[in-house]
């Protein structure tokens, strides 16, 4: 069984690194590739992903597996090994239920999608989208079926971004949430909105970038094993365990480099912190999208827009901005609070943000169920902006065209930025219950313990547990989202006195 166990260590591990390898390529095609070279990139990196592809779809591997799989009664579930195989077999079977022919018919699919998209949120018109929209959901509803019987036809798809999860699940949480947050955000806007005007200065955005270079610093984000650059579109990527990388941008006007740069190390602090034991092998990665979110969104939000955050951080903003210094840190810190219904998903608040992930996720299951016709997507998004936070966006653009994800064909995706606010929250609880001193750490700019915390209770695990059998572990239960519930009404309780 050993030999038979490095085998399989070193097949999926060459294809771990075949991933990362075309990660290196995707980084540079981002941060600093010449426009022109994209085609030849395209070729380069859609080779990489076929030969680990190959590897991991590869009889050689079936054979390992079929030996491997009926071993593992013999092994502690806690360990390593267990935890490869488990990952190695859910891999294998994803894969190989899927036809070959069907992978290259939508990459091909979704790469002509994208410019449609392109071209018809450039120019707010759903009608050049349509058609490309359509036949990624018929091709999306075919995947799905090559892994029937489901319990729903969106379980396969939700399963790649976040194993384990059901819809049925998703469904219930968001039925708690939905009224709730509909209720609080009535409550808000029936109060005065608090002035942010402060917020409505030029702020100069080299001193933004060391801004957001002290800030990733101070959480943790260990720059001698990764680098921060400038992109259009933030994102964190781990070529190994010694090189996590982080991606931000910097607009003079306003300072949303700071929370992006929070934001994506709040990322690479997770990846960074794997256990060293696990490098080489597909278990060396964050374990699901919702859980990433969960700590990107931990640091962003709740450690980021918290008053003891301000406390460390607002007076060096003050020092690099003077013309913040007439402005105190609570009306600071209302400013940067403030709850406004709006039209786009990626600008949202705490406490609208959810309200966008529901609605896309509603819009894909009936797009995927057939009961909504992609045809009559842009009336239906508008219906539920209308319904959940009370506005009409004026054109697509702003509206049913504002994402890149489904051009991309990632239906499935969004509903993991809500569970990541609400495991997010759940986090802050537990270790909030476990060190009283929290907020005074942190009003020091002291983030070991919290930090401390996360690692030793989830980035290290890597990819061993699923993300609810992990959350289990650490919380002693699943999703609750009545406690991101509870977060937001005693956050803007205060700040808004309701
Ligand atoms: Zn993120």
């Amino acid at each position: 069984m050993r030999d038979k166990l490095e085998k399989l260590k070193s097949l999926v591990g060459d294809a771990f690194e075949l991933r990362r390898v075309a990660a290196v390529l995707d980084w540079d095609q981002q941060v600093g590739m010449p426009v022109a070279a994209a085609a030849n990139r395209a070729r380069q990196t859609s080779l990489i992903s076929s030969l680990a592809h190959e590897k991991l779809t590869s009889s050689e591997l079936g054979d390992l597996l079929a030996y491997l799989v009926p071993e593992m009664k013999n092994l502690d579930p806690e360990s390593d090994e267990y935890c490869l195989i488990k990952l190695a077999a859910r891999d294998y079977k994803r894969r190989t239920k899927v036809p070959a022919g069907h992978v290259a018919e939508f990459t091909h699919l979704t790469s002509l999608a994208h410019s449609k998209w392109e071209s018809a949120y450039a120019g707010s018109d759903f009608l050049i989208f349509k058609d490309s929209l359509t036949k990624i959901f018929k091709m999306r509803r075919e995947y799905a079926d090559f892994f029937a019987p489901y319990d729903h036809v969106y379980d396969p798809l939700l399963d790649e971004f976040e194993p384990g999860m059901k819809t049925a699940s998703l469904i219930e949480i968001f039925a708690v949430i939905r009224p709730l947050q509909v209720e609080l955000l009535r409550e808000i806007a029936a109060c005065p909105e608090p002035d942010r005007s402060c917020l409505e200065h030029k702020f100069a955005v080299d001193k933004q970038w060391q801004l957001s270079r002290t800030a990733a610093a101070a959480l943790g984000y260990d720059f001698s094993r990764g680098r921060l650059d400038s992109v259009v579109h933030p994102f964190t990527t781990s070529f190994n365990l010694n090189d996590v990388r982080i991606t931000s941008y910097a607009k003079e006007d306003n300072l949303s480099a700071l929370s992006a740069t929070m934001h994506e190390a709040g990322h690479a602090i997770y990846e960074q912190n794997i256990a060293v034991s696990l490098e080489n092998t597909p278990l060396a990665s964050g374990v699901s999208l919702g859980m990433h979110e969960s700590q990107s969104r931990l640091w962003e939000n709740l450690v980021g827009r918290s008053y003891a955050f301000l406390q460390f951080f607002y007076p060096k903003l003050q020092s690099a901005f003077p013309v913040l210094q007439s402005v105190s840190l609570d009306e600071f810190y209302r400013a940067c609070n403030v709850v406004k219904p709006g039209f786009i998903r990626i600008a949202a608040d705490e406490a609208t943000y959810n309200m966008h992930v529901m609605l896309r996720f509603e819009l894909e299951v009936a797009m995927l169920e057939g009961s909504l016709a992609v045809a009559d997507l842009p009336e239906a998004w508008n219906g539920k902006m209308e319904e959940y936070l009370g506005i009409v966006p004026p054109n697509d653009s702003l509206g049913c065209l504002q994402d890149v994800h489904w051009s991309a064909g990632l239906i499935g995706y969004f509903p993991t930025y809500a569970l990541g606010n609400l495991i997010s929250a759940q986090l802050w609880e537990a270790c909030r219950e476990k060190f009283t001193g929290l907020d005074a750490a942190i009003a020091c700019g002291d983030f070991g313990e919290l930090r401390g915390y996360l690692c030793e209770n989830i980035h290290r695990y890597g990819s061993k547990f699923e993300s609810m059998e992990l959350l289990k572990r650490v919380v002693g239960s699943g999703i609750r989202p009545e406690i991101y519930i509870k977060y937001l009404r005693e956050k803007y309780s205060a700040i808004y006195g309701l």
